[in-house]
């Protein structure tokens, strides 16, 4: 492959980069707003909120770019093992796991030393400009179209990724070119965000993550906490999370944040109770999980792909995006590596796309429909289904071995399918049946 040319520098964007790096002369990264640093990026608001990174995506991290996590740490970001992750259930501390590892830093700060190891990499370059259009010759993407007159030999590529984000613009140019968008399923969640962050002391000693959520309790008794997270982030702060649907989506106001803070589990609490908050209550809307199945085409030009969230994007609570972004890259090299050239259409990618995509989509939908505000669609097998779900999670609290198979399917190490085996159902039983 000569030139392969990804649409959006962002997560996804920069994911799909590394991998291309193996199999493309040249990659060149098309991305209008600044990343890195303070760069926040106009197109992306949801960079100020705080997002955890699963073990998953921790670990494609690492094998992308080894050495990594160590140079995040020194620069100040915590990593957390073992007890210094804590999740909660229904306002229960779950069981340890002590391979448990995830990384304590923000968004931006994450993302400009991602970039920063791209840059480094000899064969990708950037260039700062906005996507306006598609190329398409002889049933091919064939390159882009950009707002920059000098355009950079950007007008011929073998291979065009779609990284742009939730608000791709990808349906709207291939109809331009008589081709069709690809099916979109969508579940409305109406889900409310505000991130805040703290002076860090040493109020939690070695905590760095804590996340807490609602679980089969929630169904049958009044909150006993609200949902939330924190992390200990760089520059010695914390950066806590909290969320909440439809009427009960939390406001900018830092008084009201505080309170509700008061009504979390006991990290939370004490950060509001010990600690100053910085700056404001910045707060985000999502109202849609959202994915496009390009499967369901029955034509689809060749020469593109897409990926992260112009492809899938899940309701953030189970901070599954930027792992997807990962697998999704994965699924990239994985299809590139069979020798599949890069004009043809990109089934086989799409195909080992979508399998990441249902796995994160069924596990975020699933606990997402037991929201009363919720109205499907409903899986068949969904009550069922939810009814074993929930047992799993009441055994998890209590039960070391039952948690940590739960915790690889959460952090996408292992597929939803994981839970269904006979060994983790007898033992969730008889754990549940002691108790
Ligand atoms: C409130 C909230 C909290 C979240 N929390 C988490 C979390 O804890 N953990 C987690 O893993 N995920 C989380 N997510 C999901 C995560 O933010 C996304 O999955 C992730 O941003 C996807 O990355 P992306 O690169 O696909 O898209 P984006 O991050 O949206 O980036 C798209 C990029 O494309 C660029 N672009 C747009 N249009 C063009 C164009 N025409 N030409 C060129 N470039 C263009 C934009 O400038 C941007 O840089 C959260 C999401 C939200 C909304």
């Amino acid at each position: 492959m000569r030139r392969a040319v990804v649409m959006g520098g962002s997560y996804a964007g920069l994911f799909a980069a590394r991998v291309l790096g193996d199999f493309a002369e040249e990659v060149v990264v098309v991305e209008p707003d600044a990343i890195g640093g303070d760069g926040l990026g106009k197109r992306t608001p949801q960079r100020r909120q705080l997002h955890a990174l699963l073990s998953m995506g921790h670990r494609r991290l690492e094998g992308w770019f080894p050495g990594i996590t160590d140079e995040l740490v020194r620069d100040g970001a915590r990593l957390g093992e073992g007890e210094d992750v804590r999740f909660y259930v229904d306002g229960r501390l779950k069981a340890p796991v002590p391979e448990a590892r995830m990384l304590g830093a923000t968004r931006p700060f994450l993302e400009g030393r991602l970039r920063r190891r791209v840059e480094l990499l000899g064969n990708v370059r950037f260039v700062r400009a906005e996507v306006t259009d598609l190329v398409l010759r002889g049933g091919r993407v064939a390159g882009v179209v950009t707002d920059d007159p000098a355009d950079d030999g950007l007008r011929d590529a073998d291979l065009v990724v779609d990284a742009t984000g939730r608000s791709s613009r990808l349906g709207e140019w291939l109809g331009r070119h008589g081709w069709d968008e690809a099916p979109v399923d969508r579940m409305r969640i109406d889900l409310g965000y505000a991130t805040a962050s703290f002076h860090r002391g040493d109020e939690l000693g070695g905590t760095v993550i804590a996340h807490s959520s609602p679980g089969p309790a929630s169904d049958y008794q009044p909150k006993v906490t609200e949902p939330g997270a924190l992390a200990a982030v760089e520059g010695d702060r914390w950066s806590v999370v909290l969320a909440g649907y439809a009427d009960h989506r939390p406001g900018p106001d830092p008084e009201e944040f505080l309170r509700r803070m008061r009504r979390c589990v006991a990290p939370i609490r004490t950060v509001a109770e010990a600690s100053t908050m910085i700056g404001d209550v910045v707060t985000y809307r999502f109202v849609e999980s959202r994915r496009r199945v390009h499967s369901r085409l029955r034509r689809f030009p060749g020469g593109l792909v897409v990926t992260g969230d112009a492809l899938a994007s899940v309701n953030p609570v189970y901070g599954q995006g930027l792992t997807l972004a990962a697998l999704e890259a994965d699924a990239l090299a994985a299809h590139l590596r069979t020798g599949a050239g890069p004009h043809a259409p990109a089934l086989g990618y799409f195909r080992r796309a979508e399998a990441a995509v249902d796995a994160a989509w069924q596990l975020s939908t699933a606990a997402d429909l037991a929201q009363p505000h919720v109205t499907g669609p409903y899986p068949r097998g969904y009550r069922a289904r939810k009814w074993v779900a929930d047992r799993l999670t009441e055994a998890s609290v209590t039960d070391p071995a039952v948690n940590a198979a739960y915790m690889r399917v959460v952090h996408m190490e292992a597929p939803p399918t994981a839970l269904t085996d006979p060994r983790l159902l007898v033992r969730a039983a008889r754990v549940l049946l002691r108790g």
